[in-house]
């Protein structure tokens, strides 16, 4: 059978590398042919062959309030017939800024990018220009754009510097950044003994989706919070997911811990291209025109763009919508659980407010290392399932997973009745 999916990546492979724009979509680590999609609406997308699917990537975060939602369609469709782009200051630009500052209280000042990895990317070069220092902090696991300085993984002993993640990324570069174990307190404490005052930042995903999802450990970010203060070092939440994905004070609301700046992305964005930066006044006025840091974007604060996210921060504010994407993400997690422990299949899950991690393990994962000691057969199995049930999973074992608001109980039945036929048959 000749499908327009396989035709379309047939195709799609002679003129773009790997059929895809951005790797994970290419399907290499479940195997098989990525789907491609024509439309989606609330917690549906379909695909070239007109199959449909509950979306449970919503865009790896941003659909928050699923697809094309009514309101968040008018407010581009209103802002892109005044114009698609000035290159010059805005109104609407100002409400956001206001929106952002009085919902994350530790940013006072925030700029507008157009990508998680531009505010990455600015996050760490602000925050040397800052202190003046070069090395930096990142834990193994955690992914905070495609940046040269944030490409790195562990060296080959504890406390040694990293090394490139990727080619193309100088030795020297990676050399200024320490790679350490998510959650290993310890390990911190060793990496500031050791080079305390020459620490310009530790960047940290507040609760890591980017390894399947890992939780803070208690301590893990007041930890990281005590040895910044102590050193001088500025510590950087980049929240890109879950900024307004665990909880409308993001995961520093839940933890109740005030990082100095903090990376924004996927959900302020509504679906379009946006993101931010921000946090501590004194830190970000070294930016130019202010300061001598150089940052610019000819897109940045791009009116079609923060017309999305101004419509969807302001639909998150309706009461009780935490606490319902919270439970029904639960609920979701919970049903497939005890479907799996029912069949006696090694599997486990936890989520934080909209978003979820599914572990083919007996325990939940704390770190890297040990999500990778999960089953990644088990999960390609599950996933192509699912797939063919018409339920659509993150196409990794090791990607967090996302409800939105409009994923009722109608969705939530479908998936628990495919899982009970796939764990039946496992
Ligand atoms: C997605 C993500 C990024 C990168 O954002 P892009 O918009 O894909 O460049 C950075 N950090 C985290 C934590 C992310 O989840």
């Amino acid at each position: 059978m000749t499908s327009r999916n396989h035709l379309l990546f047939e195709q799609s492979q002679q003129y773009i590398p790997g059929g895809v724009n951005s790797p994970v979509r290419a399907f290499k680590s479940v195997g098989g042919e990525p789907v491609f999609f024509q439309r989606g609406e609330g917690a549906y997308f379909w695909d070239a062959d007109g199959k449909s699917y509950i979306d449970y990537v919503g865009s790896w975060g941003p659909l928050i309030l699923g697809h094309a939602h009514p309101e968040v369609v008018k407010a581009v469709q209103n802002a892109a017939q005044k114009g698609l782009t000035f290159g010059a200051p805005t109104e609407a630009e100002l409400e956001i800024a206001q929106l952002i500052c009085q919902l994350i209280p530790s940013i006072e000042q925030v700029r507008l990018v157009s990508s998680g990895t531009e505010a990455g990317m600015s996050v760490i070069r602000l925050a040397r220009g800052f202190t003046g220092r070069s090395k930096i902090i990142k834990f193994e696991g955690c992914y905070h754009g495609h940046d040269d300085s944030l490409l790195v993984k562990a060296g080959s002993g504890a406390l040694t510097f990293g090394n490139p993640s990727s080619a193309g990324v100088p030795a020297e570069t990676a050399g200024h950044t320490i790679v350490l174990d998510y959650n290993d307190i310890a390990g911190i404490e060793a990496a500031f003994n050791q080079w305390g005052k020459e620490i310009a930042a530790v960047i940290v995903e507040p609760v890591a989706g980017n390894m399947n999802l890992i939780a803070p450990q208690a301590d893990f970010l007041t930890k990281l919070r005590e040895l910044c203060t102590q050193n001088g070092s500025v510590l950087i939440f980049d929240e890109v997911m879950t900024g307004f994905r665990v909880g409308l004070g993001c995961a520093q609301g839940l933890y109740q811990i005030k990082p100095d700046l903090t990376a924004l992305g996927k959900v302020i964005g509504g679906g379009m291209p946006m993101a931010a930066f921000g946090g501590r006044r004194d830190i970000m006025q070294c930016l130019a025109p202010l300061g001598p840091v150089y940052q610019a974007g000819t897109l940045s604060g791009n009116p079609v763009a923060v017309a999305a996210g101004l419509a969807t921060l302001k639909l998150i504010q309706a009461p009780g919508f935490y606490e319902k994407l919270s439970n029904r993400t639960q609920q979701l997690i919970d049903g497939i659980a005890t479907k799996a422990k029912n069949h006696g299949i090694d599997f486990c899950a936890q989520s934080i407010g909209g978003m979820f991690g599914l572990y083919f393990s007996k325990n939940i994962p704390t770190s890297f290392a040990e999500v990778m000691q999960c089953d990644k057969s088990a999960f390609n199995r599950f996933f192509h399932a699912m797939l063919e049930e018409g339920i659509y999973f993150a196409p990794s074992a090791f990607e967090a997973g996302f409800v939105s608001s409009v994923h009722g109980d109608n969705e939530l039945d479908k998936t628990l009745s495919a899982a009970e036929k796939i764990f039946g048959n496992w």
